[in-house]
Order: structure tokens, then C-alpha cells, then sequence
């Protein structure tokens, strides 16, 4: 089946990317680039049926991604994870979609592999981005694979597992102290090297990966669209890739009705996006000093942050900020009642879920879906622990 795929277009100023060009766009008026579809053709000769007897894989809806030879996909086997119902959350049944079955642990894996297909297709030999570890890690693993080079710029606080994911790769990894200054200093070694910068929004196709969570979400449900996801947001690319998913679907007939509500949640310590919903902004404020747990939340100043806070007031949702020990306790609350072991972001959206109940923001039967973003072993020194007993012999093991 051949790729519908047309090219890509800036949401606010217009400029084009040439279907077979690989290259950024920073967008001076806080648009991003989005690919399109020939979502007209794709409509009558495409049915979802068939997608559904594709590979148990995200690769399932190749038709859909920006690839001409998805034979030659750049997998480690990612996606199609599971969505876990989990009964009696804050009284609730909810679901929960979990990213952390992706290879390197987090639904970065889902970009990194279709943009780097995409990219080796086009022959880019070098990519550059800056990121809090997860993406880091993503895209040294796969550019591994693919046989390109990865530069990373990261924090100093980046988490041990993508340290590790970035060098045993033999990723090119930098560690920035001044965090704010990372989108500006990758887009001028991009410039100044002749790299491709595949930083967060700047260029359109890890999106592309990112959005087969949507397809595979309502696919999941049998077709149908819930009342409401909740998604810890950063930069904005998931957010923006699941609703995006939701309007082709929307636009191929496979799936009809309401977009649901987006909920995003974020750290207090930094929570860009909840201030700018609260004022009622169309753009963030850079957020000045950053206190949250390490990983994929440290973004002060997203670069999806106007198609997030449109996104947010379209579909009718909101914007919640979480506190650490509000997000630890839910990170133990999820694991002990569903097992299901969540990165603390992904536990942010169960913090989150709480106060939008207790706000009465969510109907009695509606269908609510979680985004666990990775797995909580990306995150281990984040969370507290105590120590076990040691023990001597059996003597020392109660009863109860
Ligand atoms: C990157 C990341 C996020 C934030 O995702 P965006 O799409 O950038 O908003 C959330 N959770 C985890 C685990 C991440 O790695």
C-alpha cells in the first residue's frame, strides 16, 4: 500500500516542507509543522478493517505515515501497546494507555522510528536535538540502528537510564547547565554543522510517529473516541500528535463524534502551559526557575505551546498542575492497585485525573483514558524508597 503522505505545512505561517525534503522550521509565530495526507484518496481506497489485519505493530497504519518503504522501518518493535483498565482509581474505572512497553522505555521510541526511516530514506546522515533524557535516549538507540549519527544536548539532571541509553548507543551527548538556553544553541550547531535538528516541533515527522497513539487508541476502543485523555505534557508533541491522529480519523469516516477533552497535566514546579490556560494566554512565558522530579516534563518555555492551549479550549478540557508528592503517591497508588508501574510524568495524569473529578469536571460514565508515558524503571532514582528488613534467618518473617 503506498504512503498518502503529501508533504508538510506550518499550522500558523504557512511555509511548505517538500514531501521528499528533510528539514526544520521555527516557526517565528509559534506554529509547528504538520505533514498532510491525501486524506480524500486514502478515504476511498483505505479500510480500517484491513489496518486491522496488518502487523501487531504501530507499523499497522504505514498507509498513514510519511514512508515510502515501510518494509525498511528503523524498529525495535514499538507501539501497539496495551490499553489497561484499572478499576477503582479515586472510585473511578479509568484506562490506561502504557508507553512504557516501548523499547527504550517511553513513546519517544514511536518518533524516533518514523522520522528516522523517513530521514534515512531522504539520506540525512546527522540529527541534533535537545532533550530532558527520554528522546535522548530514543533517538540514540534508533539512530544506532539506522546507522546515523545522534548529537544530544541534555541536562544535567538527566536520569541515569538515558545517560546510559545515550552512550552504550554511541550517541554524541553534550550536558547543558543553563537548560533554558537549549532550543537556541541546537538550532545554531544545526545551522552551523549542516545537521538536521529534530528538535521538540521543529521538524514534522516525529509527530508523525507520535500520533499512531491516537490511532491505536481509538482503535483499541473498536472504532470509537473516549470522553477524555489526560496527558503529561512538556514541549506539546504528544498532545499535539494523538488529536491530530483523531481528526484524520475523523476525516477517513473510521471513527465519528466528539474530539475528546484534552487534560493536560504538568509539575507545579513547572507549569508553563497551566498559567498561560489560567490567563487566558494563547502563548507561555518562559517559566522562570524549574523545580520538578527529572524526565520529560522539563520544558519552560513548549514549543507546542499555542496548538496546546488551542487544543485545551477547543475540545473543552484543562490544564492541571500536580505537585511531586501528589505524583510519587500516584505513581504507588497505580502500581499497587493495577500493577501497572508508571514513570512519575505518567503519574502525573492520575494526580491530575483526581482533582478534575473532584472539580467535577468529569461525568459519571464517561470513558477516560491515562497516558502513562514510560515506564517507571526510566525513572527509579525519582522515587522514595525505604529500606526492607534484613533478615537472618526465617524467624524474622511475620506471619502478616
Ligand atoms: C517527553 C515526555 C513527556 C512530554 O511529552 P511531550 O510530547 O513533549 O509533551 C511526557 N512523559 C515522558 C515520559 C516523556 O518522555
Amino acid at each position: 500500500m503506498p504512503s498518502y503522505f503529501s508533504g508538510s505545512v506550518c499550522s500558523v505561517c504557512g511555509e511548505t516542507i517538500p514531501r521528499d525534503a528533510a528539514r526544520s522550521h521555527d516557526c517565528r509565530d509559534g506554529g509547528v509543522p504538520l505533514a498532510r495526507y491525501d486524506l480524500e484518496q486514502a478515504r476511498r481506497a483505505l479500510a480500517r478493517d484491513a489496518i486491522a489485519a496488518g502487523p501487531p505493530s504501530m507499523w499497522r497504519y504505514a498507509p498513514l505515515l510519511p514512508v515510502d518503504r515501510p518494509a525498511d522501518a528503523v524498529t525495535l518493535g514499538e507501539g501497539w501497546t496495551p490499553l489497561i483498565d484499572v478499576a477503582d482509581l479515586a472510585g473511578r474505572d479509568v484506562l490506561v494507555k502504557d508507553e512504557g512497553r516501548n523499547p527504550s522505555g517511553s513513546f519517544k521510541d514511536r518518533g524516533a522510528s518514523v522520522a528516522l526511516t523517513r530521514y534515512r530514506e531522504l539520506a540525512v546522515r546527522t540529527v541534533i536535538l535537545n532533550s530532558s533524557g527520554n528522546a535522548a535516549g530514543a533517538w540514540s538507540l534508533y539512530a544506532a540502528r539506522a546507522g546515523l549519527t545522534c548529537v544530544a544536548v541534555i541536562p544535567t539532571d538527566a536520569q541515569p537510564s538515558s545517560v546510559a541509553q545515550c552512550q552504550l548507543a554511541g550517541a554524541r551527548v553534550y550536558v547543558l547547565e543553563r537548560w533554558h538556553d537549549g532550543g537556541r544553541i541546537v538550532a545554531e550547531a544545526a545551522g552551523r554543522h549542516g545537521w538536521l535538528s529534530v528538535a521538540t516541533l521543529k521538524e514534522p515527522l516525529r509527530v508523525e510517529g507520535k500520533k499512531t497513539m491516537g490511532y491505536e487508541i481509538a482503535e483499541q476502543l473498536g472504532w470509537r473516541l473516549p470522553d477524555a485523555i489526560f496527558y503529561p505534557t512538556g514541549g506539546g508533541t504528544g498532545a499535539v500528535a494523538i488529536w491530530k491522529a483523531f481528526e484524520e480519523l475523523i476525516a477517513l469516516g473510521w471513527v465519528t463524534g466528539k474530539l475528546p477533552r484534552l487534560y493536560v497535566t504538568q509539575y507545579e514546579g513547572c507549569a508553563p502551559i497551566v498559567k498561560a490556560f489560567a490567563d487566558g494566554k494563547e502563548r507561555c512565558e518562559p517559566w522562570g526557575h524549574i523545580d520538578i522530579l527529572p524526565g520529560g516534563l522539563k520544558s519552560p518555555k513548549p514549543a507546542g505551546d499555542r496548538a496546546v492551549l488551542a487544543l485545551i479550549r477547543q475540545t473543552g478540557g484543562a490544564a492541571l498542575a500536580v505537585s511531586t508528592d501528589e505524583t510519587l503517591a500516584a505513581a504507588a497508588e497505580l502500581a499497587g492497585r493495577s500493577g501497572v508501574f508508571a514513570c512519575p510524568e505518567g503519574a502525573t495524569t492520575v494526580a491530575g485525573f483526581r482533582k478534575a473529578l473532584a472539580a467535577g469536571l468529569i461525568g459519571p460514565r464517561e470513558r477516560v483514558v491515562l497516558v502513562n508515558t514510560g515506564s517507571g524503571l526510566k525513572s527509579v532514582p525519582s522515587f522514595r524508597l525505604s529500606a526492607f528488613p534484613v533478615i537472618h534467618g526465617a524467624d524474622d518473617i511475620a506471619a502478616r
